[in-house]
This record gives structure tokens, C-alpha cells and sequence, in this order.
């Protein structure tokens, strides 16, 4: 089917919640690249928005799906599962947490975390306790998670949602102690707000939150969902962090492109959900499973250690342009291959991404005029040299 006979049927049958989108479809990728109904070949700085991490030529990944498909794809969580419980051991494993529930989305795996916090509540007999939740998060776009989402653009038709959040200024500590009371069953953070513009909170400031949770009995979440699975450089960003969360919620990488979300958590804060209280049709069927368990086993040192290696270059690259073109770029921010760029108000970071688009590199947009790259991790330095090269002649 051409584009153009794709965005007819689009423009009519499809809801229009993504507006104008770019203008491509995509038939096949190989490697970092993605090729679209043309045949014009794009280098991809986005990864399907952090999920392709492997890229897009991993027979290793491929032949596990498909040796997944020859057998089944789904039976239902009424049965026990081998895929299911291999990676529930593994990703127990590789984030120091006890016990998982598998969803569908990223959404998902934080509405788990969410129900989780409050049946802890409702179990003390706490009515309406409070959620705590930072400003310009992202947090998904069910209603409980886009509620808890920072961003009034995102909530306000939504409201008042089901349940109580307080919204506080990130990385500002007296307003922590003053929100975080008895009264508060959660407190649930990114800690780079990838959506809100690549904002890493302060270290100290994510381990204030950590103490004032653990004096409170309060839950720390911790929303993994973009800087996990390897992305920052170590298997979660809580590493560098040096915190435990009491929740923990995976996806968009977790599955390389097969839908999946995972909300994991301590034993304690696993204890308050009791049979009947969760469940999914879909979440962690066979199929889904076996995408993460291949991922979860590729995410090793040897793949941390190259996303390192690649990241630190790609930050370095835009950090030497930014001091040659000091009146464009305002900041570098970012760790590992989670980088934003932001751009000083005379440039629109929606302009540059189209133009960039145009000139055959994928990349996003975020926050507050920043522009963002989440490229795969198998990404090469002449891929960055070729993207640099590109917004040094843009910019
Ligand atoms: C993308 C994202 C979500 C939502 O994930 P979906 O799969 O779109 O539901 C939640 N939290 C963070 C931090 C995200 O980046």
C-alpha cells in the first residue's frame, strides 16, 4: 500500500489523537535503519520511542519469536507458563526484587504499581490516601497513570481521576517534606523524566525521598518504564541512583517491540495483593514472554558496557557542539543513550526534528523545547558523527 492510500484510510477510520503524523510508513528495518513505503532509508534515533534497543536485525531475538510461535502464543494466566516463570526468576534476579506481575503496556505495569500502593492502604484502613507524584512526569494514559502524570495538558480532562495525587516541584526537598506525611501511601518518580525533556533528578535529592519513605511507610515507586532495560547504562537507572524502590515498573525495552509491561516489588510490598485482587488476560502470555526473556538475556555486561562506551561519545558529540553553537543549544542532559538536547527559544525543537526527519534521521521531541535520542544500543559512532554532522549544518 502507498502513503498516500495509508493516510486516507487513516485520516477516516482512525481516532485523531495522534494528529499529523510523519509522514511515513515503514516497511522493514535492518541494523539501526528503518526503510519506509519509498524505499528511503532513515537512521533511527528514537528506537519506536526506547523499545527497539536491539535494533532491528537481531536474528537471535527473531528466532526466539518465532520458535515461541511454532509451539503457542497464548493460553491464559488460568495455567502455569514456562516462559512466565523463567523471566519472572530472572528479572527478580537482575533488579533485587522478589516478586512480578506482567502487563501490557507501561501503563499497565504502573497501574499495578498504583493498585499495589493503595491495597497496602486500604488494608491499614486508610480511606483515600495520598499519592505523591512529581511535576512534569510522565506516567502513562490510563486514568489512574494519567493522573498521576505531572502535566496538566495530560490530566486536566481527566480529573479527578481515581485517585488522590499531590503534585510537588521535583528536586526541591522542603516541598518533599512537606508533602511526604503519614498520610501519603506513595510516592512514585522517574528519575530522568524522559517525556517532561531527559530531566535526571538529583541524587540527593531521589535519596531524601528514599528516607522520607522508608520514616513514613510511605511506597517508593520507582517508573523504570524508559530508563530501564539497559538504557541508561546499567540494567536499571536506580543503580547510579543507589536505591532500592519498593515498586519497581519496566516496559517499552523490556519486549523489544513485543508488547509487555512489568510491575515489580519487594516481598512486603508485594504482600498486599491477595488472589482476585490484579489480573490480565493478555499479560504475560507465552509470546511475550519469550521476546523479554531473550531481551532480559541480552541486556548483559558486555551490552551495559557498550551503551556506556557509545553514550558517553554521543553526549560528548553534542556536548562539543553546544559550545560551538552556544546560541542555539542551551543544554546536554541525559546518561547512557537516554540524551536530550535542549535548544534556546530562537530554535523550535519540533522544526529541527522535522527537519532532521526530512534529512533522514528519526529523533523525538520532549518537555520544554528539547529534542530527544533514544537510539538503539547497537548504534555506531559513524551514525552519531553522520547525525551531528546533520544538526551542525541545521543549527
Ligand atoms: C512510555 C512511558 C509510560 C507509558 O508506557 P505505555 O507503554 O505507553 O503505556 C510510563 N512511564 C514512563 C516513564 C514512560 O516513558
Amino acid at each position: 500500500m502507498n502513503l498516500f492510500k495509508i493516510k486516507t484510510l487513516d485520516d477516516k477510520y482512525y481516532m485523531n489523537v495522534f494528529g499529523k503524523r510523519l509522514n511515513a510508513a515503514f516497511t522493514h528495518g535492518e541494523d539501526v535503519y528503518l526503510y519506509d513505503t519509498t524505499g528511503k532509508k532513515f537512521t533511527d534515533f528514537l528506537a519506536g520511542i526506547a523499545v527497539n534497543s536491539l535494533g532491528y536485525s537481531n536474528e537471535g531475538f527473531k528466532n526466539a519469536l518465532k520458535s515461541q510461535i511454532d509451539k503457542i502464543i497464548h493460553t491464559s494466566n488460568y495455567f502455569y507458563n514456562a516462559p512466565q516463570a523463567e523471566l519472572a526468576k530472572l528479572l527478580c534476579e537482575k533488579t533485587d526484587m522478589d516478586k512480578v506481575f506482567f502487563a501490557n503496556s507501561g501503563a499497565e505495569a504502573n497501574e499495578c504499581a498504583l493498585k499495589l500502593a493503595k491495597k497496602a492502604a486500604f488494608d491499614k484502613g486508610v480511606d483515600n490516601p495520598k499519592f505523591i507524584t512529581l511535576k512534569n512526569s510522565f506516567h502513562g494514559r490510563t486514568v489512574a497513570t494519567v493522573t498521576a502524570t505531572g502535566q496538566k495538558k495530560f490530566y486536566t480532562p481527566y480529573l479527578p481521576g481515581g485517585f488522590n495525587y499531590e503534585y510537588i516541584e521535583a528536586n526541591d526537598i522542603n516541598a518533599a517534606k512537606n508533602a511526604v506525611k503519614n498520610e501519603v501511601c506513595s510516592v512514585i518518580i522517574e528519575l530522568i523524566q524522559g517525556e517532561g525533556g531527559v530531566l535526571p533528578l538529583d541524587v540527593d535529592y531521589v535519596k531524601f525521598l528514599k528516607q522520607l519513605c522508608e520514616q513514613t511507610g510511605a511506597m517508593l515507586i520507582v517508573d523504570e518504564i524508559q530508563t530501564g532495560m539497559g538504557r541508561t547504562g546499567t540494567f536499571l537507572c536506580c543503580e547510579q541512583y543507589g536505591i532500592k524502590p519498593d515498586i519497581l515498573t519496566l516496559a517499552k525495552s523490556l519486549g523489544n517491540g513485543v508488547p509487555i509491561g512489568a510491575c515489580l516489588a519487594t516481598k512486603e510490598a508485594a504482600s498486599s495483593f491477595n488472589p482476585g485482587d490484579h489480573g490480565s488476560t493478555f499479560g504475560g502470555n507465552l509470546l511475550a514472554c519469550a521476546a523479554a526473556l531473550y531481551v532480559t538475556q541480552a541486556v548483559d555486561d558486555e551490552m551495559l558496557k557498550q551503551v556506556n562506551e557509545i553514550g558517553n561519545y554521543f553526549k560528548l558529540r553534542l556536548e562539543l557542539l553546544k559550545r560551538e553553537k552556544p546560541d542555539k543549544i542551551a543544554e546536554v542532559r541525559g546518561l547512557g543513550l537516554m540524551l536530550g538536547m535542549e535548544l534556546k527559544s530562537d530554535v523550535q525543537a519540533g522544526e529541527v526534528r522535522n527537519k532532521m526527519f526530512e534529512n533522514g534521521f528519526l529523533t523525538a521531541t520532549a518537555g520544554f523545547n528539547t529534542l530527544r535520542f533514544l537510539p538503539p544500543y547497537i548504534i555506531k559512532p559513524d551514525n552519531i558523527d553522520e547525525l551531528i554532522e546533520n544538526l551542525r549544518l541545521l543549527l
